[in-house]
């Protein structure tokens, strides 16, 4: 009699569950979404790179020097260590913005990897110049023309 009575009063109540994604879940004030970098006020020291714990960022650089901030919302973890981080305030911020279904080439085993590679080979390559140039302006300093 009481489950019949439970399952009589159920029919009056509301549902339980929402209709997602055309109902909006609920979201607390403090809820911690993507990662925006700010390269306006980036000094490109990397520690939030460092700081990282899955490695969701990473700078490649160019033979000028200039680098690039990668960002992959598919491996991120939402942790805000890059933020905490961070020694130039607003250069990288924690969003409200919720991360949307990561799309089939930016999962963590195809593009990111290569992303990262990529980027990691770039700054090799840029440091071996560097170092290069360093070299030949010592020996041409030890044998001046
Ligand atoms: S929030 Fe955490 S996981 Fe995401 S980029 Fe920042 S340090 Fe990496
Ligand atoms: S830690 Fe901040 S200042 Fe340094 S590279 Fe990252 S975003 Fe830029």
């Amino acid at each position: 009699m009481k489950a019949f009575l439970i399952a009589i009063g159920n029919l009056f109540k509301r549902p339980a569950t929402i209709q997602y994604p055309f109902a909006p879940t609920y979201k607390p004030d403090d809820y911690r979404g993507l990662i925006q970098h700010n390269p306006e006020l980036c000094i490109w020291c990397r520690r939030c790179e460092m700081a990282c714990p899955p490695g969701a960022i990473v700078f490649s650089q160019a033979m000028d020097g200039t680098q690039t901030y990668h960002y992959n919302r598919a491996v991120c973890i939402y942790c805000g260590e890059c933020v905490r981080n961070c020694p130039k305030p607003g250069a990288i911020i924690q969003t409200a913005t919720p991360a949307s279904p990561a799309l089939k080439d930016e999962n963590i085993n195809n593009s990111w990897a290569e992303t990262v590679k990529q980027a990691l080979e770039s700054r090799a390559a840029y440091m071996a110049e560097k170092k290069k140039q360093a070299a030949a302006k010592q020996q041409g300093g030890e044998n001046p023309a």
